[in-house]
């Protein structure tokens, strides 16, 4: 029996031969798995059929342990002489859709081919297996690189009024990859950014301190846009009292995560955006929580930059994230309008407030 399985080729992965790869696939579930086959994967293509553990409303979801397996599988794999890689998409809900990402190579002496599957292919396959059968896959992918070329962040501001060389920086990213429209990941993030500061202009707002949009480039594939901004500010990057990041989706908001070097700081930011947050009333309560802010804005981090990714309710975004699913349909314009009140008042309230976040006064 022969059908076609839905896929995408991960970010960065190499072509196949012209022709295709055709071979045997063995299936592992992790690294151990891949130990205990030993030579049994070499001429085969591996499947790493690791699953994303549902969204928990306290744990978050379980992206960060799954997705080692899309970044380094191919190199895992090739180590044990297989020809080719595909993993099992990274995310609990399928609509047999196949999610894509960035992988990386590393030290990997060869590289194979690397794509992903969907979930219910991943466990057809597996099932297949299980029961003796041999499975096989013609793989056929024309990946390939066509160099760097120029590319730039969108910077806008409203200029402050008695303290315009202190920055506050919002901001989202505005490269996505080649499927769907990156609705969720992330336009939804630059739209927050340029909403915030149309309605601050727009009600005649003028905070102290600049608001500063920036639209990075370039995040899903090396963050370019981030590190040069930090490296080309450098000189500016004292005078950034916060710097916001929304690279998570349009969902309803939750709050935020801290990042700030400066454990002082970090501790006295924490209860001073907690109480900002508590004086907006929407119906879920806002929380500030340390953690991981943003990508595009971490470059800023070593300089002691306050770091505030937005956050959202999170059981949907991995449905989405990094596939021909996320399109503007997924985003609901009311979720997505208080994510901009969010935004804009906390820009709004860090450029105006008499001290900076995270000091004593
Ligand atoms: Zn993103």
């Amino acid at each position: 029996m022969k059908m076609k399985l839905p896929m995408l080729g991960l970010g960065g992965s190499v072509a196949t031969p012209r022709k295709g790869i055709t071979a045997e696939v063995v299936i592992v579930s992790n690294e151990e798995e891949l130990e205990a086959l030993g030579e049994g994967a070499r001429g085969k293509i591996v499947l790493f059929n690791n699953p994303m553990p549902p969204y928990h409303p306290v744990e978050g979801s379980g992206y960060g342990e799954t997705v080692r397996f899309r970044l380094h599988g191919a190199r895992l794999a090739s180590e044990h002489g297989a020809v080719g890689v595909l993993v099992r998409s990274v995310t609990a809900n399928s609509q047999r859709t196949p999610h894509t990402g960035v992988m990386i190579y590393g030290k990997a002496r060869r590289k194979i081919p690397a794509a992903a599957v969907t979930i219910e292919d991943a466990e057809m396959i597996a099932r297949l297996i299980r029961r003796g059968e041999r499975v096989k896959v013609r793989l056929f992918m024309e990946a390939h690189r066509e160099g760097k070329v120029p590319s730039a962040n969108v910077v806008a501001e409203l200029r402050g009024s008695t303290l315009p060389d202190e920055i506050v920086v919002i901001s989202g990213h505005l490269d996505s990859w080649d499927v769907g429209q990156g609705a969720h990941d992330d336009a939804t993030g630059c739209i927050m950014a340029i909403e915030s500061l149309r309605l601050l202009r727009e009600a005649g707002l003028r905070p102290r301190r600049t608001i500063r949009v920036v639209l990075w480039t370039n995040e899903e594939n090396g963050l370019a846009g981030g590190k040069s901004y930090a490296k080309e500010h450098a000189d500016e990057l004292a005078q950034h009292v916060a710097a916001i990041e929304s690279d998570s989706g349009g969902f309803d908001p939750r709050g935020f995560n801290l990042e700030l070097e400066d454990s002082a700081r970090h501790g006295r930011a924490m209860l001073q955006l907690q109480e900002l947050l508590n004086l907006l009333e929407l119906e879920e309560s806002l929380k500030v929580k340390s953690g991981h802010s943003g990508s595009d804005i971490r470059p800023m981090k070593a300089a002691g930059v306050p770091l505030l990714g937005l956050k959202v309710e999170g059981s949907r975004y991995f449905d989405y994230h990094h596939t021909h699913a996320d399109t503007v349909d997924k985003v609901d314009p009311g979720e997505l309008n208080r994510c901009v009140a969010l935004m804009a008042f906390t820009a709004y309230v860090l450029a105006d407030m008499p001290g900076r976040l995270g000091e004593n006064w």
